[in-house]
Parts: structure tokens; sequence; C-alpha cells
């Protein structure tokens, strides 16, 4: 039996990787995790490196995820929009594996009038097959939902009568499944002024819809509701695909997420190289942060070194020890992303002694100098 450093929790058996393989680096294995956790932390780690900034760094450095697939992990943004030079209409587009856009199947309301766009058929009909599904035995748009606490979804519920739809506004909790997602486009994006209502379908092939406000939205799907008992057909809008040649690529992250999965893989390279830093208390709030996202601790975001980030082809985990804190420096890609924290009344080193944990994500080799 294992205790799990973040819950207290025994568990069993559940070994996980000393620094996450989506990152590039050896295989190196730990136990101090449970399974429990260790699912929720694999969630943080991959909103850094698949939905932060650092994916596109990840895409670019040709960091391979998947080591039984030997490709690179391609960038894959959460929200891809493309405008039409010629009729100024936005539209949702989707990426390939190899970098290329393609048109997500989608039905657009401009000027009242229902437009439907995809350049795969195929896919066209899954939308319209999962709006009917939708339509028959579901009828529920979730306005918001927070990922961590379900009780406080909120969600849209429509009631068909003879001949209209009615709605309203719900809160509580949802198990999500099969309901439309609806994802608002900031009032900030430089497309939102030219943005009409859509529903598409997303990567996973879930019903969504993008609007510029709950309002828009609620009134597109009741319009949309009322359109599609009518039977009447829909057509083509988009003038020419070859029309539209800039990609607008958007992030959407959590960066407290992010935050806390960096926390976690600088603790874990840690506890591996000094197993006894595992049980000392000064770790706790750090463990809690992980664990619960409380931060009782400052850290920031630091610029890129030229000295300390000089390796190539590295992540690079710094220690300095000082006589009162523990200071850690985790840097991402030489240091295009470096993120910094202090651990008081940690003690590892000697005083004034710096250690380097690097991780070579090209060749896959960790290793620790700590004759610096
Ligand atoms: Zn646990």
């Amino acid at each position: 039996m294992y205790n799990c450093i973040y819950c207290k929790r025994q568990y069993l058996k559940n070994t996980e990787h000393v620094f996450p393989l989506g990152l590039g680096g050896e295989n190196i294995m730990i136990e101090c995790v449970c399974g429990q956790c260790n699912n929720e932390f694999s969630k943080l780690e991959r909103e850094l490196y698949q939905k932060s900034p650092v994916a596109l760094i990840r895409s670019i450095e040709g960091v391979i995820g998947n080591k039984s697939r030997n490709t690179v992990s391609a960038f894959k943004a959460s929200l891809l929009l493309c405008q039409d030079d010629v009729t100024g209409v936005v539209y949702e587009v989707g990426q390939s594996e190899k970098m290329q856009v393609y048109i997500r199947p989608q039905i657009i309301h401009i000027n009242n009038i229902f437009y439907v766009e995809t350049d795969q058929q195929d896919n066209l009909n899954t939308l319209m097959m999962k709006f009917k599904a939708w339509k028959s035995d579901n009828l529920r748009l979730i306005l918001k939902f927070p990922e961590s606490n379900l009780m406080n979804t909120e969600y849209l519920e429509i009631e068909k009568t003879e001949n209209s739809y009615f709605h309203k506004k719900v809160k509580g909790e949802l198990k999500i499944k099969n309901e439309i997602i609806l994802g608002l486009l900031p009032r900030s994006h430089h497309l939102n002024k030219s943005l009409h209502t859509r529903i598409y379908l997303d990567d996973e092939k879930n019903l969504r819809i993008r609007a510029k406000t709950d309002k828009a939205a609620i009134k597109f799907i009741l319009d949309l509701l009322k359109f599609s008992d009518s039977k009447e057909l829909m057509t083509s809008y988009v003038s020419d695909t070859k029309n539209m040649n800039e990609v607008s690529v958007g992030f959407n992250f959590d960066s407290k997420k992010c935050e806390q999965a960096m926390v976690k893989i600088a603790l874990n390279s840690i506890f591996h190289y000094y197993p006894d830093s595992r049980d000392q208390s000064a770790v706790q709030p750090y463990l809690d942060f992980v664990k619960n996202g409380n931060k009782t601790f400052s850290a920031g975001i630091e610029t890129k070194n030229h000295i300390l980030d000089s390796q190539t082809n590295s992540h690079n985990i710094f220690l300095y020890q000082t006589e009162s804190f523990l200071s850690i420096r985790l840097s991402l890609f030489n240091g295009q992303f470096v993120y910094q924290f202090l651990i008081p009344c940690l003690q590892l080193l000697r005083v004034h002694k710096f250690t380097q944990i690097t991780i070579d994500y090209k060749r896959n080799k960790n290793q620790i100098n700590d004759h610096i």
C-alpha cells in the first residue's frame, strides 16, 4: 500500500510519469499519487500542453506526444475562425492533423435565413442527425458549466407545445450528455462584430452554438427549431473557400489549471530526485494548490534568461537554495515559457547552491546536474 501525498488516501499501485510524456522526455515513473488524483492532474497537464500557448510551442518544436504513434503533436486550437474576404461571413473551421484547415459542418443564420455549410457531406449528415436526436429527446442547451462543480451548471430547458417553443433557465446539477453547449465569442475578439450565430459540430462531434450573447443564442435555437418544423430546405452561402486565406486562431484555456500543472510538474521532479522532500510540511501548501487550486503563495511568469536557458531542446528545472527558501524555476522549451515560485523553509541543497534538472525533449533523456 502507498499513501497518496495529495489526498492522503491509501492506494495499491499507480505509477505515473515524473515529467509528463506530452512534453517529451524520458519515461521515468514515480509512485506518489493515487489513480483518482492522477486522473485529475492529467486534465491540468493537458490544459497546459494541449490548450495554452505551450501547446503551440510544443507543436512547433516537434515534440512527439504519443510515442506509439510516433507523430508530432499538432497544435489544436480551441477556437478557429475564418472570414470570407468577399462576403465578410465568419465560419467555424477545423484543423486536421497536418495543420490543414477545413470548414466545419454548420448551420449559420444570416439576415434571418439559415444557411448550411460543410466541405464533407458525411459531417453534415452527422450534424443533422445529432440535431434531430436532440430535438426529439433532449431540448436542453448548456449556458454555463463549471467543470469542477456540476451543481452550478446553468442551462436552458425548451418545451414544445402545439405550435411553439417555450424556454426557461434552470440552475443545478446536470450530467452533460447530448446537450448543446453554448460558447460565446468574447467581445474583444476582432471577428466579434462580423459573427453570425451558428450551430456546428466540434472535434468530439458535440453540437455547439457560437454567438455574441446568451440572448442571441437562445433566439437562434428557438428560430432554428421553428424552421426545422417547416421542412424547408437550406442552401449554402459560402462564395468560394479560396477567399478564405487567414485563419484566426484563438486560445481558450484556464490559466489557473496551467499554473497548477506547472507546480505539479516541478514538485514531481523534486520528489523523484529528492525523495525526502515528500514528507516535509513546507511542501503542503503547494500540494494543496495542485489538488484544490487554493493559492497561498506568490509565483509568476518569468522571462527567458540567456545563461540559464542556453541549452537547446530542453526543459529545465532550476533549484536554488537560500537560508530561508528553495527557489524553483520551471523553464519549458529553452525558456520560451518560464514559471517561478519559492517554497519557504524547504532545505534540499547546501545554502547558495544550484541544481539543474534537464529534460531533453528531442533525445528523451532526463538528467540532474547538482555540481553548479
Ligand atoms: Zn490521491
